[in-house]
């Protein structure tokens, strides 16, 4: 089917692998990559109102992890980050300063986020705390290892309402976690009604369009609400850092792609910040604090991540509306 038809048709059903390759094989130097980013560019602002969210996201530990991910700068096998730290209970009152901050800036959801191997105990314990300075309507969100049933149950308990959780591109061969058990885990969260926020990442020039259409597919399968595409961040010191980094035009491509083909209901985002992707279909970002896989030094907020009022600034400019 020609690619016009296939960008027509895109918001009357739903596409299928071989058409989500076709269009993520579009030149990034032709005419249909505007075509492309326009039509994804209009979906999000007539599906979602043309209102915008922001979403903040607390590192809550740097630590060696076991799981040893080859892009990130907390594995334990190529361990880059400046130093070492583990908020706990005792930290709760910088934490529920922080959260109050990034709330009163405008975030919509807040995500708490731990390597794999943070004690589970500990971060429900500051789950509930967080959620109990929460105004009504903010979200909860967990980024944290990969669980079982119960330990779903224990998250819906502290108040948590959703989790970021992902069968990464090259799952099992970059990362020491076999792909089946982050599955597993998409299962879990499912069963349990949480609600799920997925992500294709990280993606580097060596992944195939077909991996990355994969992944779009399963996003629609578990009718996911909030949606993302991220590069890979070449961390220096880690082993995936030779291999580079796709350009801003080629993840803008994919994310318009990503929008057409995963149909979240909500939002749809790209990490990192990528300001051209703000007419392409993006109308959520995040803003980051403390730890952070593709940084290095202890609080990500005065080095690679935004704040929430920058991302306010930059949606608003974008001609977005802050729901
Ligand atoms: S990406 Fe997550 S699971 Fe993988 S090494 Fe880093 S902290 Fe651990």
């Amino acid at each position: 089917m020609k690619i016009e038809k296939l960008l027509v048709e895109a918001s009357r059903r739903n596409l299928t692998k071989e058409e989500a390759v076709a269009l993520l094989n579009i030149d990034n130097k032709s005419d249909l990559f505007y075509e492309l980013i326009k039509t994804a560019n209009r979906m999000t602002r007539e599906e979602y109102d043309n209102k915008a969210y922001i979403f903040s996201q607390i590192g809550l530990n740097a630590s060696p992890c076991s799981k040893n991910c080859k892009f990130c700068s907390m594995a334990q096998s190529n361990y880059v980050m400046e130093g070492e730290f583990q908020k706990t209970m005792e930290d709760i009152d910088d934490i529920l300063e922080t959260v109050r901050q990034l709330v009163k800036a405008g975030t919509h959801d807040v995500f708490l986020m731990t390597t794999a191997d943070y004690p589970v105990e500990e971060f429900l314990k500051i789950g509930a705390a967080v959620k109990g300075i929460l105004p009504e309507g903010v979200r909860l969100v967990a980024n944290i290892g990969d669980f079982d049933e119960d330990t779903a149950q224990d998250l819906l308990k502290a108040g948590f309402t959703g989790v970021y959780h992902i069968r990464r591109l090259g799952e099992g061969k970059d990362t020491d976690i076999d792909p089946a058990r982050r599955i597993k885990t998409l299962e879990v969260i499912r069963e349990a009604g949480l609600e799920l926020y997925y992500c294709v990442e990280p993606i580097g020039p060596e992944h195939t369009y077909e991996e990355i259409a994969d992944e779009m597919l399963r996003a629609r399968e578990y009718d996911v609400k909030a949606m993302a595409v991220m590069r890979r961040t070449p961390v220096p010191g880690t082993p995936m850092a030779e291999k580079g980094m796709i350009s801003a035009c080629e993840l803008t491509k994919i994310e318009a792609v990503t929008r057409l083909v995963s149909k979240p209901s909500r939002s749809m985002n790209t990490h990192e910040v990528t300001p051209m992707t703000l007419i392409a279909g993006v109308n959520q970002l995040y803003a980051e604090v403390g730890a952070n896989p593709r940084d290095h030094v202890d609080d990500t907020a005065g080095n690679r991540g935004y704040g929430v009022i920058k991302t306010i600034e930059l949606l608003q400019d974008a001609e977005f509306e802050m729901a």
